[in-house]
């Protein structure tokens, strides 16, 4: 009996691009098989080395999680489809934060620019004073945070924190609605003040450049009602989580890849957290973030709105917000899911009989530096890619100028080739290495490129595993290169 399957966006170059394919079995466990013998590269994503489910990849069988219970003994039966949810870097109790004592007075100036609520009887006078009362941290101010941000200071969110310590760059500026072009090069934090206050100068905005961290997170978060996760890495993930749950406050979550969205409310009485979800972080690379796997302009806009609506939700201490749900909209099929979500008793952060009292090393928790080295000596290194052979840019013009014999493999996806390449390279996208190996010599030496260096560094450890000794990592990607070799190219 054949059953779908749903693939998330991430494992889809595995699938042939297939978002559902149909699988037999009559278990969870057996269509799970049969699905990574179908499709042989996806194997390492669902299992580990050891034949293990991973513990990053959730299993639903017709929107029901079924992680608690002896999931791959679960029997599949006709019509049933099951959903793989991996991680993406994406019974309740009152979530209304209490009220202050007095709620603030409202000018008339804000009387009139708040019409349209204080007709609502969900919002009237008294929201409208919490609105103005209201706390809201937004944890980043691009793709997610623009929105956020913008529609929160129009609604009339007392006052928005917002972290952030990057610059606008150009390539924000498809998606980072709060940044316009002449922001380029400006803090975020500063473009962002500005347009929040052109909005609604009633709104204090609390400015935070630096880098969230476990020594400042939980300062950072306690004057704060709600806190909004619009980050894009696993490590600052699982910090806010942890941070809300461990001071109690609602997180807001949202992620974004490709097409597809994800958001969810976690860390309130009751309900579960991320880590109720995903326990642990996927292997560092296994997983792309956005700027390697790009994300639709469009797509962060209604996440970040979904996140902002449960934000002013939590605030007023109406409707039913989004906790113990997990929502995903796939914009390419404009089509939107909610999965069930419950809190495990077993949480090491939320759960019954916590472990996790205090924040942790998050970059090393997700593998991102081994645990012997020290915070300061990380910071400059970059130990998943210096473990792979490197050549630069420089190095690899010579040996072309020399006319030496080797060959340059390109990693990249063929839509990205289009945007620039190396002038004779060989193009095989990464996700189809392990079946195209055959096609390079072992015996030739090999330069390895993607776009900045993470995804062929992972192709250079795959090959030498295979016996390619003579594979080298281009340190930078074709990003360094149009730096330093051929600046007539585009960069993206
Ligand atoms: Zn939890």
């Amino acid at each position: 009996m054949a059953h779908k399957v749903h693939i998330p966006t991430p494992l889809r170059s595995y699938t042939d691009q297939h978002d559902i394919v149909e699988v037999d079995g009559t278990t969870v466990g057996e269509v799970l098989a049969n699905l990574a013998t179908k499709y042989g590269d996806l194997r390492r994503h669902l299992y580990t080395e050891e034949g293990k489910l991973r513990s990053f990849v959730n299993v639903y069988l017709n929107d029901d999680d079924i992680r608690y219970l002896q999931k791959e003994q679960t029997p599949v039966r006709d019509g049933d489809a099951l959903s793989i949810i991996p991680s993406v870097a994406g019974g309740v109790g009152t979530a209304t934060p209490t009220p202050p004592v007095e709620l603030p007075a409202l000018s008339s100036e804000e009387i009139q620019r708040y019409n349209r609520h204080l007709i609502m009887p969900e919002v009237g006078m008294d929201g409208q004073r919490k609105l103005k009362a209201g706390s809201v941290l937004c944890i980043g101010a691009g793709g997610l945070g623009s929105p956020v941000a913008l529609y929160l200071a129009a609604a009339g969110v007392g006052r928005i924190g917002l972290v952030d310590f990057d610059v606008v760059d150009h390539s924000n500026l498809q998606r980072q609605i709060i940044h316009g072009t002449p922001d380029v090069g400006r803090p975020k934090l500063q473009s962002a003040k500005e347009k929040i206050q052109a909005i609604n100068p009633h709104v204090r905005v609390d400015l935070h450049e630096t880098q969230l961290s476990s020594t400042n997170a939980l300062a950072l978060f306690e004057p704060y009602d709600v806190i909004v996760d619009g980050t894009d890495n696993f490590p600052t993930r699982y910090l806010v989580n942890d941070a809300c749950v461990l001071l109690g406050k609602p997180n807001a979550y949202g992620s974004i890849f490709r097409f597809e969205g994800q958001a969810s409310v976690f860390a309130v009485k009751g309900g579960p957290c991320y880590r109720c979800l995903y326990p642990e972080p996927p292997p560092p690379g296994l997983v792309p973030s956005c700027a390697e796997g790009g994300v639709l302009g469009v797509l962060p806009g209604l996440v970040g709105l979904v996140q902002a609506t449960e934000a002013i939700k939590l605030v007023l201490g109406v409707g039913e917000p989004l906790v113990g749900r997990f929502l995903i909209y796939d914009a390419l099929r404009m089509r939107f899911r909610e999965l069930k979500l419950r809190r495990d008793p077993e949480c090491p952060v939320c759960g019954d009989h916590p472990t996790v009292k205090a924040l942790i090393d998050y970059e090393q928790f997700c593998g991102l530096r081994p645990a012997a080295m020290p915070a300061a000596a990380a910071a400059s290194a970059t130990p998943t890619r210096s473990e792979v052979p490197e050549v630069t840019a420089e190095d690899v013009k010579a040996k072309l100028d020399r006319g030496d014999d080797f060959v340059i493999l390109d990693v990249r996806e063929p839509h990205e080739v289009q945007i620039c390449r190396i002038e004779g390279s060989v193009v095989i996208p990464l996700g189809q290495l392990p079946k195209r190996m055959d096609e390079l010599d072992r015996n030739r030496d090999l330069v390895i490129h993607c776009r900045s260096g993470a995804r062929s560094a992972q192709a250079v450890t795959l090959l030498q595993r295979q016996g390619f000794d003579k594979a080298v990592n281009l340190k930078g990607g074709i990003l360094a290169w149009i730096d330093k070799v051929d600046p007539s190219q585009p960069k993206y």
